[in-house]
């Protein structure tokens, strides 16, 4: 799973350069039977197994440095773009990222390494992986020269203009009878900075007042 779609892309290039790296720890090594049980039914009864907390704790104490520990779960926090800058912004940080399954992990985990849980939405995935896969990507592509363009290409996308991106466009200049807006033609960059800042502040009051409101 790891590094899994963060091997390609802008994100993958950063990996082979090294800004960024990553050790994959399997939890079932750390399982307490032959059969590689890491889970449990719950105490109190229900449907659904629980991680242990004698197996997430012996494979967290195998982390030398394990830096801040997150544990992916639909109760934390939702991340986003104000966290992601928070969580990129020391570049020798290092995080663990707990990816739980089944119905999630026993709390005395999280009591016991102050674990910070992040969510990515409301909705339920099976796994944490896919999780930490969002946070590792939007996290390193924030990062000193992982994106090209410079520091404009990571600061002129949706949340980082306080709102959402205006439309886009590119070559050919007419498609199917549909012809790109003629501002954007026209080398005014002036002109073309105020259309695209209306059409955001349009996009953004239509679809996400909340953004404007929080603003
Ligand atoms: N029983 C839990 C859901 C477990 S889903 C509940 O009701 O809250 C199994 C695992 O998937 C979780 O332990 C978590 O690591 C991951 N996961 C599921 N949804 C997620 C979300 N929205 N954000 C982050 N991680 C999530």
């Amino acid at each position: 799973m790891f590094p899994g779609t963060l091997s390609g892309g802008v994100v993958g290039r950063a990996l082979e350069r090294g800004i960024w790296s990553c050790d994959v720890i399997n939890i079932r090594d750390f399982a307490i039977n032959n059969y590689g049980s890491v889970d449990d039914t719950q105490f109190g009864g229900g449907a659904g197994m629980v991680m242990r907390a004698d197996v997430l704790g012996a494979a967290l104490d195998s982390i030398q440095n394990p830096g801040k520990i997150i544990y992916f779960s639909p109760r934390g926090p939702t991340l986003n773009q104000h966290m992601v800058r928070e969580f990129s912004a020391n570049s020798d940080a290092t995080y663990t990222l707990l990816c739980g399954r089944y119905e999630g992990i026993d709390q005395r985990v999280i009591d016991e390494y102050g674990i910070l849980e992040l969510s990515i939405g409301d909705y339920i995935l099976s796994g944490g992986e896919i999780a930490a896969q969002v946070f590792i990507d939007s996290c390193v592509r924030v990062m000193d020269n992982v994106l090209g363009g410079g520091v404009d290409a990571a600061a002129n996308e949706s949340f980082e203009i306080g709102g959402l991106e205006w439309p886009l466009y590119t070559r050919p200049s007419v498609w199917r009878g549909r012809s790109v807006p003629e501002v954007l033609l026209s080398g005014h960059h002036g002109n073309i900075e105020r259309w695209r800042k209306q059409q955001s502040d349009e996009i953004t009051k239509e679809r996400r007042p909340d953004l404007i409101k929080e603003k």
